[in-house]
């Protein structure tokens, strides 16, 4: 059993005026993530949509040291960037679609993606969304150490370091024996 994992395509990571984006590179690869996530909902693969958030102001965050304030609880910021928004509006009732608020890099850190990954007998991850060389990176290592077979879509996933994106894409293949296809 397969399962889609969305990381992170929103506003803040996306959009030109998003509040820690990516900007062209994320942008570019709209189409691709929305085709993925619409293939997968319509082969009946689990669909994640798992999603950054943070609170205002939280000095214990460690990320509030190292980056501006960005995917704030209930602000546009947060929301699906572009097609995927839609789409995620027209599936998200669907017993095969699980959205998720995560507060680490890793989809898996501090959430119950593993416990709805294990119910289902999913064995296999596919990863898209942003950025490749953070959250994408977090979850793939994350994913390797549980045992799960990877597939990374190196045409869906992006980030604002074109070094970071290459050295990621390198480690998925090499280090943690993901297939980047
Ligand atoms: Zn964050």
């Amino acid at each position: 059993m397969k399962a889609l994992i969305n990381i992170d395509y929103t506003y803040d990571f996306v959009a030109d005026d998003g509040a820690l984006t990516c900007g062209k590179p994320g942008q570019d690869i709209e189409k691709n993530i929305f085709e993925l996530t619409k293939r997968f909902h319509e082969d009946g693969d689990y669909v994640v949509f798992a999603i950054d958030m943070h609170e205002r102001d939280d000095s214990y965050h460690p990320e509030s040291k190292l980056y501006p304030p960005h995917n704030i609880r209930g602000t546009n910021g947060r929301k699906l960037y572009g097609s995927l928004e839609e789409l995620y509006n027209k599936i998200k009732d669907d017993n095969n679609v699980y959205y998720l608020d995560k507060t680490r890099y890793s989809a898996f850190a501090g959430t119950d993606l593993l416990i709805k990954l294990r119910e289902r007998g999913v064995d296999e991850v596919h990863l898209v969304g942003v950025c490749t060389d953070i959250c994408i990176l977090h979850t793939a290592v994350d994913a390797y150490n549980l045992g799960f077979k990877i597939v990374v879509h190196k045409d869906a996933v992006a980030s604002f370091s074109e070094s970071g994106h290459e050295f990621a894409l390198a480690h998925f293949k090499n280090v943690i024996g993901a297939e980047v296809i």
